[in-house]
């Protein structure tokens, strides 16, 4: 792109020449003023002028340069969404995540002083989209379904497809589908005056963009791609000496430090995942005694009361640059956080005396995720743990230092051994260059990176892989071919994913019924494809009425579709607390141990209770939980039961979202009534349950080692079902060079507490794990370990490898 020679001066909207229509917008005077320092703001006339002359634009922007508020805004501005303009659909802007969407919809609304009427938001099972709706925030997999409804997308004038360079499988295939949809409505617009053409804007935060503007199969011409320099301040990069491999155990010793030395300013610590969150807020929250009255227990880490050495503080050169890896210098750091010597417990000599943490992270609640936005109590410094959420999407007032452990936990997918694992791995650079840039929103910042410019330079990719080609495609598959796509290579992909995997994919496809030998749909395959399920869980559906198992079979795939719904048992037993080593072993220590044991215990009592039916499946025993929470759907229970509310609250509309999908779609199931209170299951109910089970996962089977045709040798019997060997049975699972053939049942499942002998002959398992090398306590070869489903026996594996999906 073109850079402009002259400085574009802030041009507010109202003197555009070119606008044969607008939209008067009475802005909030002190939104109004931030708006125009945005940089995007400074470009809207660019924009504007090339959304008129073109279907398509790209727009480039540093995060938090005002993408995803003001370009929503300047299209509104201009008439669309508006019923008596020339382009009266609605702005339909997607975002990859949920929270996202609801946030941003509610700031637009704010911004434009309208308090949420014309801006609305819709997410999964959660929308407020009515009648005056002009701008509509919504996640990609909401705008996917749309498609699937309505090619043309009659609805919207304009669409954004935001945070493209996220490149989530929605979003790609999105872009894929509606560089489609933009023809097809110019060639509508042609035929009938009444028809206006789609206008399609792709935004970026990274010059990661030529994926879309250089693939011919995607966009004949190239669109014109705009770009907002950023005028975000500058922020100073700290590398560390040496790369710490428990970083959670460094957080700890550098937010404890960084709280005493840095300057006021909030605190963005990037982390992995919400298990690590929960641990290390924790552990602040005992260390600096947040939330306990004085006579409660007395926690310290270390006994040293050494005074601290103040140290001169330089931000570095302001405004010199805003690309911060100009900054990458080792020698250059002002506040070194990166000596062993550590303590806390003091009083703050610079910041701000308290902490005030909160975990951002995205199976959290709305109402909880929404707290950062809000300033922190006066007097204390705002520290956020969060994942990856706050990467990109979300701009979160105050924060002046980012902590960067420089890793996040990635769902990936290994093509050539079946093995799906959500490992921990390095970032990108770009990935990195993004989170640094958090801490130059509100003033020069500083990133610390707890890993060496080496190991940044060595071993970081440049850019993410797409999410496409990590994850098993079936589900993309399937909905391309119902949508009459019957060679899914032929798609225009922005990256297409490798034809093996797409090979894999159409022969689980043709285990599941789903398309023919030849690769067409089949009649079940069209039917499959109206759930919002994967393809397996659809498949399972659609066997699951025999033995008047129907309403078991909706809860139980809505249960298995939904994110995990069990607190695991780290997160639920509050961490040991840390004990000054030549303390005396206080009374206080004793309640706290007694605490511990009891929560326990009480822990252990309510997983044993959920698998009262059986204790074998980890299906039946989510289908336990979830007909439990229909008879009591409150947070009290839940939290009580060591179970996720806004889990099962998912799960329990997405069941009556199934019901009605049967009911509407299929004649034999027109009377099918919801029924949220299920009796519970009978004997036989459960043994018709664990096979509809396995009808969708008939390729992942696993055979306890000592019971295959080839024994292994066995050097020690195992004392722990968890060390029971299982051999795969389908080839899926191909050993890797170094690694065992075995698999392992995951510590999580309830066949993990019972005796080795009684370990099933086999079990059908969701998928294989193997635990990343680099995670803090590293197995020499990480076992894989099987998320287990159910056990079967053989008699219903060889009912089911005859095509009889059912007992009698
Ligand atoms: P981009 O999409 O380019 O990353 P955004 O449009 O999300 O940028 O944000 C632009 C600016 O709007 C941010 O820098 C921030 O100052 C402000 N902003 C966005 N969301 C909020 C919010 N919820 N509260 C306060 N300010 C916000
Ligand atoms: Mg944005």
């Amino acid at each position: 792109p073109e850079q402009d020679p002259l400085p574009i001066e802030l041009q507010p909207t109202s003197n555009m020449s070119r606008k044969a229509f607008s939209v008067a917008v009475q802005r909030p005077e002190e939104i109004q003023d931030a708006r125009l320092k945005l940089p995007v703001v400074a470009e809207e006339q660019k924009i504007m002028e090339a959304v008129h002359n073109n279907n398509l634009v790209v727009v480039y922007g540093a995060t938090g340069s005002g993408k995803t508020t003001q370009v929503p805004q300047f299209l509104y501005e201009a008439g669309y969404g508006s019923p008596d303009s020339p382009t009266p659909g609605m702005i339909g802007v997607t975002q990859p995540r949920r929270v996202a969407a609801v946030s941003m919809a509610k700031r637009v609304g704010d911004e434009l002083g309208d308090h949420g009427k014309r801006v609305a938001y819709q997410i999964r099972f959660e929308g407020t989209v009515g009648d005056q709706t002009a701008i509509k925030f919504m996640t990609d997999g909401v705008l996917l379904r749309e498609v699937a409804q309505d090619i043309a997308l009659r609805k919207y004038s304009a669409i954004i497809i935001d945070e493209a360079h996220e490149r989530s499988v929605n979003t790609d295939i999105l872009v894929g589908m509606l560089s489609r949809v933009v023809k097809l409505r110019e060639e509508m617009a042609t035929e009938n005056s009444a028809v206006k053409p789609l206008k399609l804007i792709i935004m970026s935060a990274t010059l990661r963009i030529t994926d879309f503007t250089e693939n011919k199969t995607l966009f004949s011409n190239p669109p014109p791609v705009l770009q907002a320099e950023g005028r975000q301040f500058p922020v100073t990069i700290h590398f560390a000496r040496k790369t710490h491999h428990d970083y959670v155990e460094e957080a700890f010793r550098k937010i404890s430090k960084g709280h005493r030395k840095l300057p006021p300013g909030g605190i963005l610590v990037f982390l992995t995942g919400q298990n690590e969150i929960t641990q290390l807020s924790k552990k602040l929250k005992e260390a600096f005694r947040i939330g306990q009255s004085a006579t409660g227990p007395q926690v310290r880490i270390s006994g040293k009361d050494a005074p601290m050495e103040t140290e001169d503080i330089d931000f570095g050169d302001a405004g010199d640059s805003n690309d911060h890896d100009d900054f990458v210098d080792e020698d250059e750091v002002e506040i070194d956080l990166d000596d062993d010597e550590f303590d806390v417990g003091e009083e703050a000599e610079t910041g701000p005396s308290k902490m005030h943490i909160l975990p951002l992270y995205s199976l959290l609640p709305t109402r909880e995720q929404l707290k950062v936005f809000e300033p922190p109590p006066d007097g204390s410094r705002l520290i956020i743990l969060a994942t990856n959420v706050a990467e990109t999407s979300l701009t979160i007032p105050g924060i002046r230092y980012v902590f960067d452990c420089g890793r996040s936990k990635e769902r990936k997918y290994d093509r050539v051994t079946g093995v799906q694992s959500f490992e921990v791995g390095w970032i990108s650079k770009a990935s990195a260059s993004q989170r640094a840039g958090r801490a130059g929103r509100t003033g020069p910042g500083h990133c610390y990176r707890f890993y060496s410019s080496a190991v940044y330079e060595r071993d970081f990719e440049e850019f993410a892989e797409p999410e496409l080609l990590r994850m098993p495609i079936e589900g993309v598959v399937l909905q391309l071919k119902a949508m009459n796509l019957q060679h899914v290579i032929n798609f225009p992909f922005p990256t297409p994913p490798d034809r093996q995997s797409l090979a894999s994919s159409e022969k689980l496809l043709t285990y599941l019924s789903a398309i023919s030998a030849s690769g067409q749909i089949t009649q079940t395959g069209v039917t499959m494809s109206i759930f919002p399920l994967s393809p397996r869980f659809a498949r399972i559906l659609l066997v699951g009425h025999l033995h008047d198992c129907l309403p078991y079979t909706i809860a139980l795939v809505a249960g298995l579709s939904a994110a995990d719904v069990f607190i695991a048992e780290n997160q639920a037993i509050p961490a040991q607390a840390p004990r000054d080593e030549d303390a005396i072993f206080s009374q206080a220590d004793r309640i706290e141990e007694d605490a511990r044991a009891k929560i326990r215990r009480q822990f252990n009592k309510v997983q044993k209770d959920f698998c009262f039916l059986d204790d074998k499946s980890d299906a039946i025993k989510l289908l336990q939980v979830v007909g439990e929470y229909a008879h009591e759907p409150t947070e009290t229970w839940c939290q009580s039961h060591y179970v996720r509310f806004k889990v099962l609250k998912e799960i329990s509309q997405l069941r009556k979202q199934i019901t009605e999908l049967l009911r509407t779609n299929i004649t034999a199931f027109a009377g099918l009534k919801y029924q949220e209170k299920l009796p519970p299951p009978t004997a036989k109910q459960v043994k018709a349950l664990k096979q509809m089970v396995a009808a969708g996962f008939i390729d992942h089977v696993a055979i306890r080692a000592d019971m295959s045709p080839n024994p292994p040798e066995v050097r020690r019997k195992p004392t722990r079902a968890i060390d029971v060997p299982y051999l795969t049975l389908f080839p899926s699972h191909v050993k890797r060079d170094n690694e065992e053939k075995a698999v392992y049942i995951h510590p999580s499942s309830p066949l993990a507490h019972i005796s080795p002998q009684e370990c099933p002959e086999y079990i059908i398992y969701s998928y294989l794990q193997r635990a990343a090398p680099s995670a803090a306590t590293p197995e020499k070869i990480p076992k894989a370990r099987m998320h287990a489903l159910t056990d079967i026996t053989g008699g219903q594996l060889a009912a089911l490898a005859k095509g009889t999906p059912l007992l009698h």
